[in-house]
């Protein structure tokens, strides 16, 4: 698990789904995000230094679970690095629960359909957001 402190926050962090136009790495758990399959690219400024992380559709998925169960400004290692356990996080205390466990066995191509959603998404706000410049 990845987690910081309210002191170690982003002073900007945007993140964003793509279709990998080539094979890449998942900087998190290293997997192959195959060309043509879903990521999310985050970029985080802190401190002035900026970092740009590329997560699978299964990490990503893991980021978003922290971000639900850790209390509310607890900066998350976007590369899932912290050396931290899931059980050991005094704000959790617990296992995790079977979906997020389950994601442990999630394929590549499985990791690709958790962000489809979120890519329809954006890609209906930006076709929204095109029409309404058109006269
Ligand atoms: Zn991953």
């Amino acid at each position: 698990m990845s987690v910081g402190n309210a002191e170690g926050q982003n002073d900007l962090q945007h993140s964003e789904v793509r279709r990998s136009r080539r094979d890449r790495k998942c900087e998190a758990c290293w997997a192959t995000i195959g060309r043509g399959h879903l990521y999310v690219r985050e970029v985080t400024v802190f401190w002035g230094d900026i970092g740009v992380t590329n997560r699978c559709g299964r990490c990503e998925a893991i980021v978003r679970h922290l971000v639900e169960v850790l209390p509310q400004g607890t900066a998350i290692d976007p590369n899932l690095m912290c050396g931290h356990d899931y059980e050991d996080e005094e704000a959790i205390g617990r296992s995790p629960p079977p979906e997020i466990a389950a994601l442990a066995f999630v394929t590549p191509a499985e990791a690709t359909t958790l962000l489809v959603a979120d890519y329809e998404k954006q890609r209906q706000a930006r076709a929204r957001k095109i029409w309404r410049h058109v006269p």
